[in-house]
């Protein structure tokens, strides 16, 4: 086997090495023998060096016309397209979900790349009439400074695109800290960018855990912009780190997704769909669909289908296109998953598949857990409350679509929510009535594109939204500019309302 390579910071378009001298490992979750890459095991110090290069550049960049900060993008983009399969077959590895689902996850930087980039033609702010004569007035975006990302392991190319691509645009410098068990992706989605021309220093990647390398960067004075993706407990965290120097945050946390599925549901579509929310990406997306809310009338149908199909799942190492579900992340998270169904157990659900690690042959040598499905679960019970993050679903019956609607909104979570219904009167009912951010009508509770804004309610996100237009409310401060070329002093609400 050949030495694996070592990664370095970016750090003012430079690779460097660490001050700590400290590197990790990261593994393959499906197959811990596989060594992805040695990475920096950074500290405060090297987030020192990655905001100052930041701001260096920030100087030159926020002047840099938008139109061609949009071409760079746009470059960067192409570079995407062409590379793409390599990327996704260095994010299977790195973070075990199958090809086909990684391809989505390059792909959905490309979309956000062209995007951003025609942004750079637009960035609209408005012209307004003056209650004065002779006077013009405008309000224009501006970028904020040197931005700080902290992002997860689930997205690791897509979620950081979501936030450099609009940071970008808009004239802003960033560093980021990706997850601890997926820097490589960030690294490619950032030789991109590299490879299309970006000015040193525009992006910088800091590597490393999150309270060494995460926390001095949210607590920086020279960062005046936190957006982070993560669990709530870290964005509490964040939260309070950063309200004494009231910056700017944005924080994307946890869900507990509710697909409801009616009486007069098109089961075959639910099945499909249930199928694909509940165990696509291992359960281990923000918007995964973790409950099952069904109407008393067809649970036992759905309920014997949806075992039957799910016990012929495929797991295995995501590489293999045969394969449908990989591994979840790490040790960790296998054993918080393994200790959900516990509870699920003790709680008194009923496990009707999976519900323990899977170990068969090679699979020993990751982290792979069975898809797992609970029945007769009450509301109120920890597994229908909690994330859980992992290929575990609850179904809980109902006897209404006011039940239903009831029971989805019932957690601390609002991020995405779902509905299977053919009556046009139930789905227009829920889709006013789910106190989430996303709701689907028909479809499962994830496949967010790219160009509408993505964000939760209650304890999911802090009432920003990434993706569509409104991101660039988050990475620009708005200014108001009033031009009087009447050659006197003319006062508003007074002048003019005599
Ligand atoms: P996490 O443990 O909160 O970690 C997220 C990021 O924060 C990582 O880079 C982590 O570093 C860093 N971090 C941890 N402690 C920190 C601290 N004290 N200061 C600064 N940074 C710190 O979350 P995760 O396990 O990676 O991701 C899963 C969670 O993300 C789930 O709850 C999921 O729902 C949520 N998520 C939400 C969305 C959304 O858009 N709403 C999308 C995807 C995921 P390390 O990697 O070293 O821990």
């Amino acid at each position: 086997m050949s030495e694996p390579k070592v990664y370095k910071n970016l750090i003012g378009g430079e690779w460097v090495e660490s001050r700590s001298g400290q590197t990790y490992e990261n593994r393959n979750p499906a197959d811990t023998r596989d060594v992805i890459g040695i990475f920096q095991d950074s500290n405060a110090d090297d987030i020192n060096d990655a905001v100052e290069a930041a701001k260096e550049a920030y100087k030159h960049w926020r002047l840099m016309p938008a139109p061609k900060r949009g071409e760079i993008l746009f470059r960067a983009a192409q570079l995407l397209q062409e590379r793409k399969e390599q990327y996704a077959r260095d994010m299977t590895r790195e973070m075990g979900k199958v090809l086909r689902e990684t391809r989505g996850d390059v792909q959905e930087a490309i979309d956000m790349g062209f995007f951003m980039a025609g942004e750079g033609r637009r960035l609209f702010g408005q012209t307004t009439p003056s209650e004065m004569p002779n006077k013009f007035q405008m309000s224009i975006r501006q970028p904020l400074g040197v931005c700080g990302l902290i992002t997860p392991w689930n997205f690791p190319m897509a979620i950081p695109s979501w936030k450099i691509f609009p940071a970008l645009i808009v004239g802003n410098t960033v560093v980021i800290k990706p997850a601890e068990d997926t820097p490589l992706s960030t690294y490619n989605l950032v030789q991109c960018l590299m490879d299309a021309g970006l000015p040193p220093g525009v992006v910088n990647i800091v590597t490393g855990f999150g309270p060494t390398a995460g926390q001095p960067l949210v607590t920086h004075p020279d960062v005046p912009v936190i957006s982070f993706t993560g669990s709530t407990e870290t964005g509490k965290i964040i939260t309070k780190l950063t309200a004494e120097q009231m910056k700017h945050v944005s924080l994307e946390m946890g869900g507990k997704n509710p697909m409801i599925v009616m009486d007069d549901a098109d089961l075959d579509l639910v099945l499909e769909g249930v199928l694909w929310g509940a165990f696509g990406t291992t359960g281990q997306r923000c918007t995964a669909t973790s409950r099952l809310i069904v109407h008393k009338a067809v649970v036992g149908e759905l309920t014997e289908r949806l075992v039957e199909r799910a016990r012929t799942i495929r797991i295995g190492n995501g590489l293999d296109e045969q394969v449908e579900v990989g591994p979840v992340i790490n040790e960790q998270q296998l054993e918080t998953v393994t200790r959900y169904i516990g509870v699920g157990r003790d709680e008194g659900a009923r496990l009707l598949l999976g519900g323990s690690r899977a170990e068969d042959g090679d699979l020993r040598y990751g982290y792979f857990c069975q898809p797992t499905i609970f029945a007769d679960v009450d509301r109120t019970m920890t597994i229908a409350q909690e994330e859980i993050f992992g290929p575990v679903l609850s179904i809980i019956p109902v006897g209404s679509l006011e039940e239903a609607i009831d029971v989805a909104n019932d957690v601390k979570y609002g991020l995405s929510s779902s509905i299977y219904t053919r009556d046009v009167n139930k789905a227009f009912q829920a889709m006013r009535d789910l106190y989430t951010g996303i709701v689907y009508v028909n479809a499962p509770t994830i496949g967010a594109e790219i160009h509408l804004p993505f964000g939760g309610t209650k304890a999911t996100g802090n009432g920003h939204r990434e993706g569509g237009l409104q991101v660039l409310d988050f990475y620009s401060e708005w200014k108001s500019i009033y031009v009087d070329y009447s050659g006197r002093l003319q006062r508003a609400q007074i002048d003019n309302a005599e």
